[in-house]
């Protein structure tokens, strides 16, 4: 399939060479690929703009099963762009082709699992109507009927992740999230993977067509320049922003938001040290299990994952545990990163790490080649940790940090100290748990996701799924952007009385 490198806007390609243009990356070969993708002009994002404004008065009377039709559609159309598809992936992103083949089907499901919710529920998202009946009877006023339903904000801006190229894209949670709810969606494809955003576009075109759609109600944009994405946040029609990213480019995009005429909400779901403690009990009886654990955990995908395990809170003189850790991470082989830039943050964080002093390396696996990222497990007491801020944040990739405490007054003291987690796990014996309801009690409020003998990495897309967590882990802390439940995020609630 020969790539355009343009844009879909209103149901057209558009765009060429006049705003400049972009290549994307071989991370396997470091090289730039060979397509040009073309930076889209103001005016052609302005017309994807009002195209969207234009689609929401026809695509928001669409009945759920008409939704319901098209997002199935959009699911099928994926699979139609077969492995040429996961081919071009893998060349934008080097990540594994099973990896990629299970991220497809996560996309493809939570389509048909938005479908399935607005069939589940035809004339209320997820049966949320509530009705309260007339009282003609009531003293000393009479009772109106009340109903509450919701509606569909209107135009939302999506901005997927360079690190799930499907589930977290172009057509990923947020596109779907937003579409079931009855908002026309314009996605700023992310430049880590151009061609496989192009794609996925013509997927969402070819449904559009068969289900009859307004054409505006799914654009992509493609461009390098930032000026493009702080224009589309900027712009009145928008009502809503999905983002999953950075906190400073979040932040960067905030920035441009606040100073919107009208207040809008901003979803953005970003990254996370996702704190493993493991308790006394459980690290005497199974330490060097768990350390085998955590090492896969934070090896999968070469760390690039937004529930890497990045904080290990481990008990001091945990038999085994890491002697383990430095023949896991010692023996492991570097790999690649997404984007040269990413590379380029891992470095610059291991590097400062590595030259703290009461920081230690406590060990780094194989570097193959320059442009790779090694793991690196760094471990510090408490006091250091506690006294140095640059140590809670992320490092993107295979990065994770021990803290060796001595009692539960300090892990309490670090609990107390975390910013906002999208998860935390608690590993320990029943008796470790029972006893540690103090700390429970207190982790609970710091995370989305609270997890119990199982690693953060991998998400269930279901019903019951929280993705999300208090600031910085997301910048909303009412809402999820995985599972069914992130459609509400793109509805608002109105009173019908009479
Ligand atoms: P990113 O660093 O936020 O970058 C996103 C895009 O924004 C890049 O194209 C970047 O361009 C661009 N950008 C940089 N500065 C900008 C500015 N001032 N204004 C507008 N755009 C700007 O995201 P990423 O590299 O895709 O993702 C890695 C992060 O996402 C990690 O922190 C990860 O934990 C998080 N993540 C979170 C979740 C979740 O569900 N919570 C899921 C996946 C990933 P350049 O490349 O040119 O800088």
């Amino acid at each position: 399939m020969t790539l355009t490198g343009q844009s879909l806007i209103a149901g057209q390609w558009l765009g060429n060479s006049d705003n400049g243009e972009f290549k994307a990356f071989s991370p396997a070969h470091n090289v730039p690929l060979e397509t040009n993708f073309f930076n889209i002009s103001v005016n052609e994002l302005e017309l994807s703009i009002n195209e969207a404004e234009n689609a929401f008065l026809a695509y928001r009377k669409t009945t759920f099963e008409q939704r319901a039709l098209f997002l199935d559609c959009i699911a099928e159309q994926i699979i139609v762009l077969g492995d040429e598809l996961l081919t071009l992936t893998q060349q934008e992103t080097n990540l594994p082709l099973a990896r990629l083949q299970g991220e497809r089907m996560r996309t493809v499901n939570q389509l048909k699992a938005f479908a399935q919710v607005l069939r589940e529920s035809p004339d209320s998202p997820m049966g949320l109507k509530v009705i309260d009946e007339a009282d003609n009877s009531r003293q000393p006023l009479p009772k109106p009927r009340t109903e509450l339903n919701y509606l569909p904000l209107g135009p939302v801006a999506v901005f997927g992740a360079s690190n799930f190229p499907y589930a977290f894209s172009t057509l990923g949670g947020d596109t779907a999230a937003a579409l079931a709810a009855g908002c026309p969606v314009i996605v700023k494809n992310h430049d880590a993977h151009p061609g496989t955003g192009e794609l996925m576009a013509r997927a969402a075109l070819a449904a559009i067509k068969i289900c009859a759609m307004p054409l505006g109600v799914f654009a992509m944009v493609q461009s390098k320049s930032y000026n493009i994405s702080h224009v589309l946040v900027a712009a009145p029609a928008i009502k809503a922003v999905g983002f999953t990213g950075s906190l400073s480019v979040a932040n960067a995009l905030k920035a441009t938001m606040v100073k919107r005429y009208e207040a809008i909400p901003f979803y953005a779901e970003l990254g996370s040290i996702n704190p493993q403690i493991i308790l006394p009990n459980k690290a005497r009886e199974q330490g060097a299990r768990i350390a085998q654990t955590l090492c896969q955990s934070m090896l999968m995908g070469n760390g690039q994952f937004c529930t890497s395990p990045g904080l290990w809170l481990v008990p001091t003189g945990c038999k085994g545990f890491e002697e383990e850790v430095a023949d896991w991470i010692g023996n492991s082989l570097s790999d690649t990163l997404l984007t040269p830039s990413i590379i380029k943050s891992f470095k610059y964080a291991t590097s400062q790490r590595s030259n703290m002093d009461q920081v230690s390396l406590l060990a780094k696996g194989k570097l193959e080649h320059d442009f790779h990222a090694n793991a690196h497990v760094f471990a510090c007491s408490v006091d250091t940790y506690l006294a140095t801020l640059a140590l809670h944040d992320e490092v993107f990739g295979p990065a994770a940090l021990i803290v060796r405490y001595e009692n539960e007054q300090q892990l309490l003291l670090i609990i107390d100290k975390l910013e906002g987690q999208l998860t935390a796990s608690l590993h320990g014996t029943q008796d470790d748990l029972d006893s540690a309801q103090c700390l429970t009690e207190m982790l609970q409020y710091k995370v989305g996701r609270l997890i119990t003998n199982q690693m953060p990495t991998g998400v269930e897309v279901c019903g019951s799924m929280n993705h999300g967590g208090p600031f910085p882990s997301s910048t909303n802390v009412r809402s999820t952007s995985v599972g069914t439940h992130a459609m509400l995020r793109f509805l608002r609630p109105i009173c019908y009385q009479s």
